[in-house]
């Protein structure tokens, strides 16, 4: 079973996208983290083709055999860097091979940019998740507290402009649109988990 999830940064995708993959026992593929690996194994010299990256069981990031703790991920100067070298065809390339290699040996929920519309088109269920700009950034806030909401907002500005292209950031036609707009956590995981239960039961009974 493969779960695609889209949507710009800090909609949720990742808070409902582990908890969908907890409870359908799949394994749990954040593909914004690989972005962030490439950009991170750069800004340590390393060239691109010689960079391995792979995921393990519990779906931790491998480069070059050494597990990538998350802490080295997720920094304002990353989040820009990684949506940089993103609109690197080569990059891209690469990272789609993986992306389509890791949901052939499992079920999975996976998400991102592309998924519904490059990656996985043929994913079982899609969702696209998407917030105000304002809420997506006081949720980064708090997430980042040593810098201000003015700062986040044109971050996540300048973000959502350089994220679009390559298939990104545009709902695939079949991609069902939630938003987390108002909602906690809970409700936003509840609403998810209601619409892929029912997307999966109209599969299942389809002659
Ligand atoms: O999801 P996250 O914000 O961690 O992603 C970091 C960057 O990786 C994004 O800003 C985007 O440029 C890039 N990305 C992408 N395609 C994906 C996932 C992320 O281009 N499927």
């Amino acid at each position: 079973m493969i779960i695609a999830i889209d949507g710009p940064a800090g909609a949720g995708k990742t808070t409902i996208g582990r908890a969908l993959a907890r409870y359908f026992r799949c394994k749990f593929i954040n593909t914004g983290a690989m972005y962030r690996a490439v950009a991170w194994a750069l800004q340590q010299g390393a060239q691109l083709e010689e960079t391995e990256l792979n995921v393990d069981e519990q779906g931790r990031l491998i480069v070059d055999g050494q597990v990538l703790h998350e802490d080295k991920l997720y920094r304002l100067e990353l989040d820009e860097f990684a949506s940089k070298i993103a609109r690197r065809p080569e990059v891209r390339v690469k990272l789609i091979a993986l992306q389509r290699e890791l949901a052939k040996e499992s079920n999975v929920v996976m998400e991102g940019r592309d998924i519904g519309t490059v990656v996985l088109p043929h994913a079982d269920v899609k969702l696209y998740i998407d917030a105000p700009i304002r809420e997506r950034a006081r949720r980064r806030l708090h997430q980042r507290p040593r810098t201000s909401l003015e700062e986040i907002l044109k971050e996540l500005e300048d973000r959502d402009q350089r994220d679009q292209g390559f298939g990104r950031l545009s709902p695939a036609p079949d991609a069902v649109m939630l938003t987390t707009a108002g909602k906690t956590p809970e409700e936003s995981i509840a609403q998810a988990l209601q619409v892929v239960r029912e997307a999966l039961g109209r599969k299942t009974s389809m002659p």
